[in-house]
């Protein structure tokens, strides 16, 4: 998606962004120029998410606008992240944006229909003005597990791109060293350690906000020198992460937020 401009051709605004609420929250959006619209208005969807239409004789940009209401956009939000969960666990649900917190990297995706028979994935970087780049899946799109597949491909990627980074960069913070790191795809725990020193991250921690992505890390390098969950360990985990016991618990709820389209048995 580009940059829309507005008739006269003067006016162009960003058509995608991440929007932050005073609680920290990120609430991704998308923006666009509505036909008839004369006023600018927002919709906050489970299905599409927030989505900005621009009137046309506004000069106003969706970011000023999402500042104007913020007070909206945060009880949107809040009331949403109750329903959004219905819909994460959906095995029908095509996201509109994939938002890995976890390693700070949002994408607006595309689906795109074409003759080709095999579902192809490409990252379109964010045009002038943009914020979001676009992850676009071509190809047989109605074929939802075909989507799925892809979308859990891109974020295997992402994953074993990002987080062992994440991991080294916390274990040379804290003067720790583990012998290997691996990412896979876990569903009932967000990381292990092995006794050899082998740390392996869930695919999944790019879904955890930052912080709780960070303290999964924190956790694991922590069993370096604890291989128990004993009081010497969550002493020594704490010197890293303050808040652990509350990150700890947090994680545990996070785990029921894992998108259907994350496990192999939708559809596929
Ligand atoms: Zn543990």
């Amino acid at each position: 998606m580009a940059t829309r401009k507005s008739r006269s051709g003067i006016l162009s605004f960003p058509t995608s962004g991440v929007f932050v609420c005073s609680d920290g929250t990120q609430v991704p959006w998308t923006a666009k120029r509505g036909d008839s619209a004369t006023k600018t208005s927002a919709r906050y969807t489970v299905s599409k998410g927030l989505v900005i239409t621009l009137g046309h004789f506004d000069i106003m940009g969706p970011e000023a606008f999402l500042e104007m209401n913020r007070e909206w956009v945060e009880k949107s939000a809040r009331k949403m992240e109750a329903q959004h969960q219905v819909v994460l666990l959906s095995e029908k649900y095509l996201p509109v944006v994939l938002q890995f917190s976890g390693i700070g990297e949002y994408y607006q995706v595309e689906y795109v229909k074409t003759q080709s028979e095999r579902i192809t994935s490409k990252v379109v970087p964010a045009a002038a003005g943009e914020v979001l780049p676009t992850l676009r899946i071509s190809g047989p799109v109605d074929d939802k597990s075909a989507c799925h597949r892809a979308l859990r491909n891109f974020t295997t990627k992402r994953a074993k791109e990002r987080l062992p980074l994440q991991l080294a960069a916390n274990a040379s913070a804290h003067g720790l060293r583990y012998s290997e790191c691996k990412v896979r795809s876990l569903t009932s725990r967000w990381g292990s350690c092995s006794s050899k020193g082998v740390i392996t991250l869930a695919t999944q921690c790019v879904f955890l906000p930052a912080e709780l992505c960070r303290y999964v890390i924190c956790h694991e390098l922590a069993h370096l020198h604890h291989m128990d969950h004993s009081k010497d360990f969550h002493a020594f985990l704490k010197t890293m992460d303050p808040q652990e016991a509350a990150h700890q618990r947090e994680c545990n709820k996070q785990l029921a937020l894992i998108p259907a389209w994350m496990s192999a048995s939708t559809g596929d």
